[in-house]
């Protein structure tokens, strides 16, 4: 998720997408060219960065 903080109204407005044209959701402005930044919100668990991958890595080895 991306957020970026109005220039007009000095708000902060979120989004998972950050290549379409943003508006701002208070005052409409075009804040497209603002630089967003990766908002670490509720959605995200930083335990979560590791994908599991379900394997147990003593029993991945390859036996000859
Ligand atoms: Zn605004």
């Amino acid at each position: 998720m991306f957020k970026k903080t109005c220039f007009s109204c000095g708000r902060n407005s979120y989004s998972s997408n950050n290549t379409i044209k943003w508006l701002c959701p208070y005052c409409n402005q075009d804040i497209s060219s603002v630089g967003a930044v990766v908002a670490e919100g509720p959605l995200v668990n930083p335990d979560s960065k590791e994908p599991f991958t379900g394997k147990d890595p003593i029993k991945n080895k390859d036996v000859v």
